[in-house]
């Protein structure tokens, strides 16, 4: 430690953060499986991974992987533009485009990579930016890299973003409306049809991130595939991270806003490209999603079990948070059930607004049925202790 300024103000950070149960910590973690995670030397049943459906282990992902390995080596070499765009780029992204019913797709580093690039290269100075409250970090951080003017309408409310929209569009010039098809934090699901015709009306571009969405809603193909008529979406993002259970992300677009998107996002342009072996396990997965409708269908499955057995509502999607205030409830909730075996991370702020720190639950296609029904009655008496306290404290 040579305690230069530098180090006195990392600790002095850090110790804050302690203090205010906001510290966070890396943890080794060897996921086993999709849902068994050996740390600390104990196995654990994880209820926050996001490998909805189980993919991260299938061995045809890793037989895919290794026969890139072999055939195109073990990294891009290079940006896309450069010699990074291995000819499984463009396998993937075809097939993706077919899913989406859209004319094209880009693929991108990462999810947080597509946001924060794909964002400043539609919309700049001049434009406008309108953003739902809960929208993921990478969609806040590609809003201010645009340097348009940025508004946030009320988590989920198309009446809020509609008002935004009536009062302040006529003074700009382009204008970008972002949402998520499915919360990360919360689980719930925007109102897509309701966004798409505003923003329409107001003569603005709706940009909808389905991380969470691709895979397990709307029979794999995302959350727009749960509507029918389905909502017009011009710009429509997923993750290869989360259900396809590799690495990267995807643009779905029309053939000129992907090409636009090409020439301009810095996210694309000043990285390297993917590892093959990554793009083929997404090729994989994505063949699984298309031909296995009922793992698709088993993690929102598995989420309603839980719910039922808890005497929740119905959840819209395979996250379910169970929301505690205080960080160090949540954080003490999370310890609780770690002693009895179960793996559910705390979510605190930033993540999350302060006073909604929360567990929260993710549910996969590698649950079994038990295992679901173990982690509820665990949770079952935490439900009742934050009654008494709720109770007390009014
Ligand atoms: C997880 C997530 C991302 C980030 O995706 P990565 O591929 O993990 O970088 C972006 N947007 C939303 C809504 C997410 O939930």
């Amino acid at each position: 430690m040579t305690n230069s300024t530098l180090d006195r103000f990392a600790a002095d950070k850090l110790d804050r953060a302690a203090r205010r149960g906001l510290r966070r910590e890396l943890r080794p973690m060897h996921r086993r499986n999709a849902v068994r995670i050996v740390s600390d030397g104990r196995e654990l049943l994880s209820f926050c991974c996001n490998d909805y459906l189980g993919l991260t282990h299938d061995p045809r992902l890793a037989e895919a992987a290794a026969e890139a390995l072999a055939t195109y080596g073990a990294g891009a070499g290079a940006s896309r533009l450069v010699t990074g765009n291995h000819p499984l780029y463009d396998r993937l992204e075809e097939r993706l485009a077919g899913i989406k019913e859209t004319e094209a797709c880009c693929i991108f580093g990462s999810g947080y990579l597509a946001n924060a690039g794909i964002i400043p290269a539609i919309a700049g100075p001049g434009d406008l930016v309108v953003l739902d409250a809960l929208a993921h970090a990478s969609m806040h951080m590609g809003a201010r890299a645009s340097r348009a003017e940025i508004r946030q309408f009320a988590h989920n409310d198309a009446g809020h973003c509609a008002a935004i929209l009536a009062e302040e569009r006529g003074r700009y010039r382009y204008c970008l409306v972002l949402t998520e098809g499915v919360f990360s934090m919360d689980g719930d699901r925007a109102p897509l049809d309701a966004l798409a015709e505003i923003s329409a009306a107001h003569d603005s571009w709706l940009l909808v991130d389905d991380a969470h969405g691709f895979g397990v809603l709307g029979g794999g193909r995302g959350s727009i595939f749960e509507y029918s008529p389905r909502p017009e979406i011009p710009l429509q993002i997923g993750t290869l991270s989360k259900a396809v259970g590799a690495y990267g992300a995807f643009l779905c677009a029309s053939a000129p806003v992907v090409a636009l998107v090409q020439q301009r996002a810095r996210s694309l342009i000043y990285t390297t490209g993917l590892p093959p072996s990554v793009v083929a396990s997404s090729i994989a997965a994505v063949e699984i999603i298309a031909s296995e409708p009922e793992r698709v269908a088993a993690p929102l499955r598995q989420a309603r079990r839980f719910c039922a057995r808890l005497g929740l509502g119905a959840p819209e999607s395979p996250i379910v948070p169970i929301v505690l205030g205080e960080e160090n409830r949540a954080l003490a909730a999370s310890a609780t059930l770690e002693r009895e075996g179960f793996l559910v991370t705390a979510i605190r702020p930033p993540t999350v607004p302060a006073g909604t720190s929360r567990l929260r639950f993710t549910f996969s296609a590698a649950h079994e049925d038990g295992d679901v029904d173990r982690v509820a009655d665990a949770v079952r008496p935490l439900m009742a202790q934050e009654a008494t306290a709720a109770a007390s404290a009014t």
